[in-house]
């Protein structure tokens, strides 16, 4: 998209150089679809970028409509990091208007994690797009970012790389911690029930079967079908509580956990993160909120606790 303004802006180049003896270079502008990635990316780019965030904290990645600071935003940015998989359906608007004229990177289609299918709802069987609930999820984005920022500006490629570096470290003691802390739950109470599939990651990272209502938050929400499912499940099955996530309808695992008689627990962050005074301000901050939340509700007390 900048390439139309181009013109208008070689030519205020120009003008700047024939009056000023030297121009700052204007730091890379890039763009991100939702708070989980803004804030990996942020991270990454320290103060070698402007990270702006499309859809913000506490609201839904899945379900948005471009404002016009976001379209403001995407007319003036140099690069849009996205997730993929179809997590944002709102982006195939602007895909289809900036056509190959901005680079839009999808982190979770080219990071180096194995896929899970949905196994639920409309989509089922396409790549389950929650790759950054697992800390290893999220560490491949990482590689994807700072090999991104790193082709758009060279010069600042040594500190990408080592602020990399510093928050896959992070990533990698935050996943050691998970483990630990979650590692005291009995087997028979490994089961996290959910309103969407977007624990799914997270579950197979840390040894939980997951059972959701539907596959992913953009598709019709609370099916009849989908509840008598899971209503047979938990009639067969009890796990020690059910979940809601916090940009979920809480009505439809309210109805469940009243049907079946078990308690509700949540809010669990998985679509976005939190307000900055919110328990999931970042990253890290998210999934340890969502750590706490399961070794509560699912017995992970243990002797040395
Ligand atoms: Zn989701």
């Amino acid at each position: 998209m900048r390439n139309k303004l181009i013109n208008v802006g070689s030519l205020l180049v120009a003008l700047l150089l024939a009056s000023a003896p030297a121009v700052a270079e204007s730091p890379l502008r890039v763009v991100t679809s939702f708070s989980v990635i803004a804030d990996l990316v942020k991270r990454v780019a320290g103060d070698n970028a402007s990270v702006d965030v499309i859809v913000p904290p506490g609201e839904d990645v899945h379900r948005w409509e471009l404002n016009p600071p976001n379209v403001l935003a995407l007319e003036e940015t140099d690069l849009v990091f996205y997730n993929g998989f179809d997590l944002e359906p709102w982006l195939r608007d602007v895909q289809a208007i900036v056509e190959d004229e901005l680079p839009m990177v999808a982190l979770a289609e080219h990071a180096d994690y194995p896929t899970l299918p949905l196994t639920v709802g409309r989509y089922e069987n396409s790549a389950n797009p929650h790759m950054w609930m697992a800390p290893q999820g999220a560490a491949a984005y990482v590689d994807v970012i700072v090999d991104t920022l790193s082709a758009h500006a060279p010069d600042h490629a040594e500190a990408f790389g080592q602020r990399a570096d510093e928050l896959k470290e992070t990533l990698e003691e935050l996943d050691a911690g998970i483990r630990e802390r979650l590692g005291g739950i009995p087997q028979t109470n490994r089961s996290l029930v959910t309103s969407e599939a977007g624990v799914a990651y997270f579950a197979d990272a840390y040894d939980f079967e997951y059972t959701a209502l539907w596959g992913v938050n953009h598709e019709t929400l609370g099916k009849a079908a989908a509840m008598a499912r899971l209503q047979a499940t938990l009639a067969d099955k009890r796990p020690p509580a059910l979940f809601y996530e916090s940009t979920t309808p809480k009505i439809h695992m309210d109805a469940q956990a009243r049907y079946v008689d078990l308690p509700l627990a949540g809010p669990l962050y998985v679509d976005a993160l939190s307000g900055s005074d919110g328990p999931a301000a970042d990253y890290v901050a998210m999934l340890r909120h969502n750590t706490e939340l399961l070794h509560a509700a699912l017995g992970g007390a243990r002797e040395d606790d």
